[in-house]
């Protein structure tokens, strides 16, 4: 350790550590805590004392061990072999662990983020002696059948490159020398390193112009999360967020997902590392690891874990966005991430603000969601990017009015509001259509080839819209003077609406078709059950009773619309036709009698 400051601890209080004799050390400078090597992080620095928190388990670590700087910020590891991993918060591969240790991971293991055996093929796309500069591609690994890893230029670096030839590497070997223009020579690698806490370099940020579709109805039609947008599904315990962020881990039409899970219950993660790796991506029929990095927390990691947890994803995800590609992200739960930044702001006995959380945790929150967004990637060749950021927060109790969640809806621009009501009536996704809202809802048209088609579903959206706030009026006043007081208009109001949450926006996450909705199938179910309420209207204007159009056989082929396979679309919207017939018979029936 030579060369390294060396300090020594004088007291140990869960999981931060206080140092004496670290004078010189940095803010966030990587330690190694005790004769166990524990990770630490510097989070506050007095003259020579740091205090450090540390990422692994402190227990029977004591005053007068010793405490070495490694002079670094806590940094990822960023190259091939990145897919398909399955990394604990300070990236050591949790599967690689597991064989070798088993279930519980000794403290101070320092296994790298990405393999040093493993040997890559590089195809360099680019030819030497010609100028570089940071972010340029230069090459191209076929990480997995789905991912072409890009090889890029890290961000400080230019100059003229060398050296550079097809052939299989492993991460740390040279691949090409960059000359810079005085003389100073860089070895390129296909591995970089960047400091988790700081945002990875951009050319240009830019307004989001389209929409991530994630096939879950409710989502896609009323509340849409923007390529490069955030959003936010707060919820009580059980409301449906784990299953929220799963379902958009398989779903989204992103090339690269991103899964941090700061697991709420034991169990949940070890589901997540069962299930995804079984999981099949519906594009590519390729296993959904083949695109997935998951960063994995469970409940019985020490808290300090789960805060780098989320910047280590976030890193790794902007890191897959500068080569060019949609990338989502999906955080569950943020309200972990903040838990741990409230137990070490008091151990570290700063002045708590509401909740006890610490003042800066808004700031802390903001600047995470900030890294999200639609860009232009530094670098040659010119191409744009998209980084999606979806956090999950369980306030106690599902509280609202919870720090955590105001933080977050402070910065994010979707809201998706889980209620523990809509759950106790089965009616999933309980995203709440009446207080949930989403800033980029003019993106929509964007999702269809067809731009007229685009244009009538936002009137389509916005009209189903309309009929379910009416009915929230219309169900106060039938709770007041009963159903029969009401006009038939205002029946018929409250049949659409009906069919609208339990045909349309509820989906069985568990059901092979109902699980995942193209934009095109959402557009012709919405159509179909919007067709039916303006039929509906006209045979009312024709006298004919309420009763008899709920009756109609056609309701049970709008209420199937959504088991309709992706291939057969075709059929729900031939729907609209039979209720055109069924309408033609019972109005002349109407008018025989
Ligand atoms: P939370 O993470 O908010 O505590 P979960 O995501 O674990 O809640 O959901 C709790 C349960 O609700 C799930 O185990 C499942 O039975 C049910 N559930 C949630 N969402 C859906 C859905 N879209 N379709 C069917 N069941 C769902
Ligand atoms: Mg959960």
């Amino acid at each position: 350790m030579s060369g390294k400051k060396t300090g020594t601890i004088v007291k140990v209080a869960g999981p931060v550590v206080i140092a004496e004799g670290m004078l010189g050390s940095r803010m966030y400078d990587v330690v190694r805590v005790s004769k166990y090597n524990l990770i630490g992080e510097i989070v506050e620095l007095k003259g020579d004392t740091a205090s450090i928190q540390v990422y692994e388990d402190t227990i029977s670590v004591g005053p007068g061990e010793p405490v070495v700087d490694t002079g670094a910020p806590l940094s990822v590891e960023l190259g091939p072999g990145l897919i398909e991993s399955i990394y604990d918060g300070i990236q050591r591969p949790l599967d690689t662990l597991y064989k070798a240790q088993g279930d519980h991971i000794l403290r101070g293991s320092q296994l790298p983020g990405l393999s040093r055996e493993k040997k890559w093929h590089l195809k360099p796309v680019i030819k030497n002696g010609i100028e570089v500069a940071g972010g340029d591609i230069i090459g191209e690994v076929q990480e997995t059948p789905i991912l072409l890893h890009k090889i890029m230029i890290p961000p400080n670096i230019s100059g003229k490159i060398e050296g550079l030839k097809e052939g299989d590497y492993t991460v740390e070997q040279n691949i090409a020398t960059v000359t810079a223009g005085d003389g100073q020579k860089h070895e390129i690698k296909m591995m970089q390193k960047w400091p988790v806490r700081m945002g990875r370099t951009v050319k240009q940020r830019l307004a989001p112009d389209s929409i991530l579709q994630t096939g879950q109805r409710v989502i896609d039609t009323f509340f849409p999360i923007a390529k490069g947008g955030t959003a936010c599904v707060p919820g009580p315990f059980g409301s449906g967020k784990t299953v929220i962020q799963h379902q958009l881990a398989k779903w989204v039409d992103a090339d690269v997902v991103v899964y941090v899970g700061c697991g709420e219950r034991g169990n949940e993660m070890t589901d997540v590392l069962m299930e995804f790796p079984e999981l099949k991506d519906p594009r590519s029929g390729q296993p959904l690891m083949k695109r997935s990095v998951l960063i994995a927390n469970t409940s019985d990691m020490p808290v300090a874990a789960r805060e780098a947890s989320v910047y280590t994803g976030i890193t790794i995800a902007e890191y897959f966005r500068d080569m060019g590609y949609t990338v989502a992200l999906m955080a569950d739960s943020t309200s972990r991430w903040a838990e741990a930044m409230r137990e070490i702001s008091t151990r570290l006995e700063e002045m708590p603000a509401e909740e006890g959380y610490p003042a800066y945790l808004a700031a802390r929150i903001a600047s995470f969601y900030e890294r999200a967004g639609r860009i232009e990637c530094l670098g040659k060749p010119q191409r744009q990017a998209y980084l999606s950021i979806i956090g999950a927060v369980s306030p106690p109790g599902g509280d609202l009015s919870d720090s955590v969640v105001q933080a977050t809806l402070h910065v994010v621009k979707v809201f998706w509001s889980l209620m523990g009501k809509l759950a106790y009536q089965r009616h999933f996704p309980t995203i709440d259509w009446l207080t949930s809202y989403s800033f980029y809802k003019q993106y929509l048209p964007s999702c269809f080839k067809d731009k007229e088609k685009g244009q009538e579903m936002v009137q389509l959206t916005q009209e189903a819209m309309g009929l379910l706030e009416q009915e929230s009026q219309l169900a106060e006043i039938v709770r007041l003077v009963g159903s029969e007081a009401i006009s038939p208009t205002d029946r018929m109001v409250l049949q659409t609406s009906k069919s609208i949450r339990e045909d349309y926006l509820h989906q069985n996450a568990f059901h092979e078709v109902d699980t995942y909705t193209s934009m095109e199938k959402q557009y012709e179910m919405l159509k179909t059950i919007l067709h039916f309420h303006k039929k509906g209207l006209e045979a009312i204007e024709n006298d004919v009773d309420t009763e008899e159009i709920f009756k109609l056989a056609i309701c049970q082929d709008i209420a199937r619309a959504k088991f309709v396979p992706e291939e057969q679309i075709e059929t729900i919207s031939k729907i609209k036709d039979k209720i055109d017939k069924e309408f033609k018979a019972q109005l002349s029936g109407a008018k025989n009698a």
